[in-house]
């Protein structure tokens, strides 16, 4: 149920309200707004008493049903939409944030080059892959600490942020010191264990989506992170398996339209795992822009043919550069602004 509190209500009145969605046996998690405060609650309906009950009390505007089995992630409960700060740089709420790196850091000057080039071009957070998710265990698997390092180095040197992805629960708290995001990749994206951890940490959280994960179960991966206090979530579609061959993911962007409608949670795109093309990148980066993403995942390398993961898909710096130029209008159209 969301308890959606009247605007300007003082903090010790909200508090009351939280206080006997408590004592009626539902968990409460204030949503606080710059206009107006809502009190999800928590709890099973079926056992614990009702909480229309709480609408006599002169502060609350209304009692909301919510079916939906995601309750922190609903749009309902942040009808103006969720910003996320990561590290200064915010994401969601009119802004279009282009993060644009390597698939892998491989070396200092492979991860210092790229950079200083997408900062150039207009991105404000950097990703490489540290610890690397590969299908096959005879392919490069990342340089661990030592990538974490030269992250730490680039963003010394650049100012910009960090995403990279955390593989498994023990590595999380090493990923958290480094990172200012936490990547949860597609493979892990319902490994709820992982999920709880990277929570814990209260850094940001960006979540792919599955490769064969329904919109419902994207959103319920991201209710954990919420469920376990941290509000820092950021949804990334990248792609889901289907029987189309021609292009390595389908990159979906319905889901990323329907997400808006569905959660106040910022949503961006991969369109790099999302196709696997470096040829088809700078079309879907526009066509995420104009279904309302809040902004993108870029693969950029300096030499892309010698990638040691995914160089198919990555673009060279001057491509992306381009890319940023073409898309303006786009997502301007979009009501967002790179
Ligand atoms: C990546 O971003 O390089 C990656 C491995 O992504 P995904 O988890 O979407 O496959
Ligand atoms: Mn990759």
């Amino acid at each position: 149920m969301i308890i959606v509190i009247r605007p300007h209500t003082p903090p010790e009145k909200v508090e009351e309200v939280i206080q006997e969605v408590r004592r009626l046996g539902y968990t409460p998690a204030p949503i606080r707004g710059k206009l107006q405060t809502v009190v999800a609650a928590v709890g099973d309906e079926t056992t614990n008493a009702t909480l229309e009950s709480l609408t006599a009390l002169p502060q609350v505007e209304r009692v909301l049903r919510v079916q939906k089995r995601y309750k922190l992630a609903s749009r309902e409960s942040r009808p103006e939409g969720s910003v996320v700060d990561a590290g200064g740089v915010i994401i969601g709420g009119g802004s279009f944030v282009l993060m644009a790196g390597p698939c892998s850091v491989e070396s200092e000057e492979q991860l210092l080059v790229t950079a200083r080039a997408v900062k150039a071009a207009g991105a404000s957070i950097l990703r490489g892959g540290a610890y690397k998710p590969r299908t096959s265990p005879y392919e490069f698997q990342g340089l661990g600490p030592e990538g974490l390092r030269l992250l730490a180095k680039a963003r010394a040197e650049t100012g910009l942020r960090i995403i990279t992805e955390v593989l498994g629960e023990r590595d999380v708290e090493e990923v958290a010191a480094t990172a200012d995001i936490l990547q949860i990749g597609a493979r892990n994206a319902q490994n709820f264990q992982l999920l709880i951890a990277a929570a814990r940490t209260g850094k940001p959280v960006l979540l792919k989506r599955g490769m064969s994960m329904k919109i419902e179960e994207w959103l319920l991966a991201a209710e954990y992170i919420l469920a376990h206090g941290n509000p820092n979530v950021i949804l990334c579609e990248r792609g889901i398996r289907t029987f189309e061959t021609h292009t390595r993911n389908t990159l979906d962007l319905a889901a990323v339209a329907s997400a808006k409608l569905e959660t106040h949670l910022p949503v961006i795109v991969d369109p790099s795992q999302g196709c696997g093309r470096a040829d088809l990148v700078r079309v879907l980066c526009r066509g995420a822009a104009a279904v309302g993403a809040d902004g993108l995942l870029v693969e950029v390398h300096p030499n892309p043919a010698e990638a040691l993961s995914d160089g198919q898909q990555q673009l060279d710096p001057a491509a992306f550069a381009a890319l940023v130029e073409e898309l303006r209008p786009f997502a301007s159209a979009a009501g967002r602004s790179i």
